[in-house]
């Protein structure tokens, strides 16, 4: 056998499996999940309610740990976590501190090989998936760091989620587990640039989790421009699999929207981007760009984002302005690692 298996690589079910192919009890998992997730221990031998024995396997055949802190932004809103994983690969997640509580901006891969024109994570490319080890980790190191508990779950960090669907749906059980994580489904956010394939299989796994798409264009014309992924699935294919998701799950979707000067702004887009979700369970998160000095392209003022907003209401469109709460810290989606990846 190779590297010894983190025991924060596995869901509950594949725990208990583990155990009862290797001579244990099914409790056995339970009793190991409220060490590692309710008093967050990273000792077997700490684990005193468990057997001398089953301590033994568990030192022999395992490890328990979680990514790495190496580098912590700290400002008024948000807080931003460079991480160092197993094989010296590097990530980021962010805590934002909202009034209704701490919540959570994780990665989903190391890089991004989704290519949208206007993000940092992509220009570094995909390096590999992150493992549920690493997925929860993140989850569990902050939460242990500051010592607090983290209410909300968006996965909106570096990378495409549903790139990594797999390990994406093994995280989910993880999140809402009532003994592991134990974040209810609706506190949970997944963003996607919109695999639509992905979506219906989402849809159909009929969770209350909610789904975010970063569609940042009203046509296939500016879509295709900016983001890659519009050249695999149009605009249209990518509403119909929304409806499809709302139709399953009754939940409302977020339209995220970026706003880039002079490329997406303009009041046409606006009027273009309220016909196609009006009437809709859906309701547009309009995010002003954060700049980063690798790309031409410029975040809109604030006039030109407030009449965009003011003619999505004007057809009664469900919209709000996302607080830019990282601007300051090296900022949103791939951009401290990008530093550091890069020596700065
Ligand atoms: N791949 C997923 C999740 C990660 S990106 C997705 O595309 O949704 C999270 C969000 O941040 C996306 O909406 C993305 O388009 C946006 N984003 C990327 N770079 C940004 C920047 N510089 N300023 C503001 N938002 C950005």
């Amino acid at each position: 056998m190779g590297e010894n298996m983190n025991i924060y690589d596995f869901t509950q079910e594949e725990l208990e499996s583990f155990l009862i192919e290797n001579g244990y009890k099914k409790f056995n998992a339970l009793q190991i999940i409220d060490w590692m997730y309710d008093k967050k221990e990273y000792d077997f031998n700490k684990m005193t309610n468990l057997s001398k024995k089953l301590i033994s396997f568990l030192n022999e055949n395992m490890i328990i740990k979680t990514p790495e802190v190496i580098k912590v932004e700290k400002s008024d809103l948000a807080n931003k976590y460079l991480l160092r994983l197993e094989d010296n690969n590097k990530i980021e997640c962010v805590l934002m501190n909202h009034d209704y509580g701490y919540s959570l901006c994780v990665s989903s891969q190391v890089g991004c090989n989704m290519g949208c024109s206007f993000c940092e994570s992509g220009r570094l490319k995909k390096v590999r998936d992150l493992k549920l080890e690493e997925l929860v980790g993140q989850v569990i190191c902050v939460s242990k760091y500051e010592n607090i508990r983290i209410d909300s779950i968006v996965v909106m960090g570096i990378g495409e989620p549903f790139d990594n669907f797999n390990n994406i749906k093994r995280f989910i059980s993880v999140v809402i587990n009532p003994k592991m994580i134990n974040i209810g489904q609706r506190h949970l956010t997944i963003s996607t640039c919109g695999l639509v394939p992905k979506i219906y299989e989402f849809a159909d796994m009929e969770t209350g989790v909610n789904l975010a798409i970063s569609l940042h264009a009203p046509n296939n014309e500016i879509r295709d421009k900016i983001m890659k992924i519009n050249h695999a699935y149009k605009i249209e294919k990518v509403m119909e699999a929304l409806d499809y998701y709302i139709s399953k799950t009754n939940r409302r979707v977020t339209i995220e929207y970026i706003m880039l000067e002079g490329i997406n702004d303009s009041d046409e887009c606006a009027k273009e981007l309220a016909n196609l979700v009006k009437g809709k369970l859906m309701y547009v998160n309009l995010i002003p760009y954060n700049e980063t000095t690798h790309f031409e392209l410029k975040r809109s003022n604030d006039f030109k984002i407030k009449s965009f907003y003011d003619i999505l209401k004007s057809y009664n469109v469900n919209v709000t302005i996302r607080k830019e709460m990282g601007g300051n810290l090296s900022a949103a989606c791939g951009q401290l690692r990008a530093n550091v990846e890069e020596g700065e």
